[in-house]
């Protein structure tokens, strides 16, 4: 007997975990229309607005500037194994899952790791970097703005400063930051800067923007080994985001008609705007959850608009708040990750979620599930 396979029905949950998030309805109808050739001259058009669009939101006149196929770590990695050579010596900030990433990949492109630390919810001390570096001649210093996992914000100027007094590149993972919070590539100097599209972005998972300053290009182009990975080689997939157009491997066509869809609405709504909006409603779900008794995991001035870590009360079970919030309101919040799995939870108010209505709903919806335990 043939299986039968039934047709495709998902529940329309409301997504507010730390990604991914809502998919607007303009970006899922991008994403409808028909697949053209990779080199067509339509697509051509298309993915040169793409880029312009990226720069804008990532405020960089940078050439190298493409979506990256593959989701946010693919992102980290692209990054990551275009600016190491084997036996370069890199520094990473961890004080999360993603800094944890970071120095896995740094350790399997060969690099030379030391890591500054801090505690889950704390963020980096800029002077244990420079401190670090006064000893260690790090090729490239990574860090991640906003770490998704304790939802704490990295300041990041000072840090920029310090690398840049040393010669070293600039790394930073804004997957999570990305139009929810600034991120100023140029003004801040940064040289490597990589995000996702699940994000703040609220596009389908599956592309990674990044970004490369003249620097991070000449270092680059100076390589005396080929990049590591043949799929995230820079070099060649800017032959075909880059004026040759020469076929590396075939673009995402949907994927880069959504985030063109998903760009267009950051623009129309403005940075600034958003950045502020993220803010406000960030502001306000915390007020309502204090009032409910619940306290925040990290300190307001380190705190990411977009994603609210919220410490669990002890008498409290977090999954099986999170499961009624599933089960009765049809809403996704997530639990925390590591040494944070059980103690807090993490809410998201990314993009076209980071609104009035969302956070009353959050509010009622954790009061509801939390007055039955
Ligand atoms: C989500 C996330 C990633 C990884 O992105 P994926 O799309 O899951 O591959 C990397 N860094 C940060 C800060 C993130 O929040």
């Amino acid at each position: 007997m043939k299986k039968h396979y039934e047709d495709l029905s998902t529940p329309a949950r409301l997504l507010l975990g730390p990604g991914p998030s809502n998919v607007p309805d303009r970006v899922t109808k991008a994403m409808t229309c028909p697949v053209i050739g990779h080199l067509d001259p339509v697509f051509l058009a298309i993915m040169e607005e793409v880029q312009d669009m990226l720069r804008e939101v990532f405020m960089t006149e940078n050439r190298l500037t493409l979506p990256v196929s593959g989701t946010g770590s693919a992102g980290m990695e692209a990054a990551l194994v275009n600016s190491i050579e084997p036996g370069d010596p890199v520094l990473v900030c961890v004080n999360g899952v993603f800094g944890t990433r970071m120095c896995d990949i740094v350790e399997r492109c060969g690099g030379v790791l030391r890591k500054v630390e801090a505690e889950w919810g704390r963020p980096i001390d800029p002077g244990q970097v420079r401190d670090a570096l006064e000893d260690f001649d790090a090729r490239v210093v990574a860090v991640v703005h906003a770490e998704t996992s304790t939802g704490v914000l990295q300041p990041l100027e000072e840090l920029s400063s310090i690398v840049h007094e040393k010669d070293a590149l600039f790394l930073v993972d804004t997957v999570t930051s990305l139009s929810g919070a600034p991120v100023k590539v140029d003004d801040w100097d940064i040289d490597v800067c990589y995000s996702g599209t699940q994000k703040c972005l609220n596009c389908p998972p599956g592309l990674a923007p990044i970004t490369f300053s003249p620097r991070a290009v000449e270092k680059l182009d100076k390589r005396s080994t080929p990049v590591r990975s043949w799929y995230l080689d820079m070099s060649m997939v800017q032959k075909y985001w880059g004026s040759d157009r020469v076929y590396h491997h075939t673009a995402p066509i949907s994927m880069v008609y959504a985030l063109r869809e998903a760009l267009r609405i950051v623009l129309e709504e403005g940075l600034e705007e958003r950045w502020e909006r993220h803010l406000k409603y960030n502001r306000e779900l915390v007020r309502g959850l204090e009032e409910m008794g619940l306290r925040m995991l990290v300190e307001e001035r380190f705190r990411t608009p977009m994603v609210l870590s919220v410490i669990v009360p002890d008498s409290i079970d977090d999954d099986a708040v999170r499961k009624r919030l599933l089960d009765e309101f049809n809403t996704e919040i997530a639990s925390g990750l590591g040494p944070l799995k059980g103690k807090i939870w993490r809410i998201g108010i990314m993009g076209i979620s980071c609104r009035e209505e969302i956070v009353q709903h959050i509010l009622s919806s954790m009061k509801a599930a939390l007055f039955r335990q």
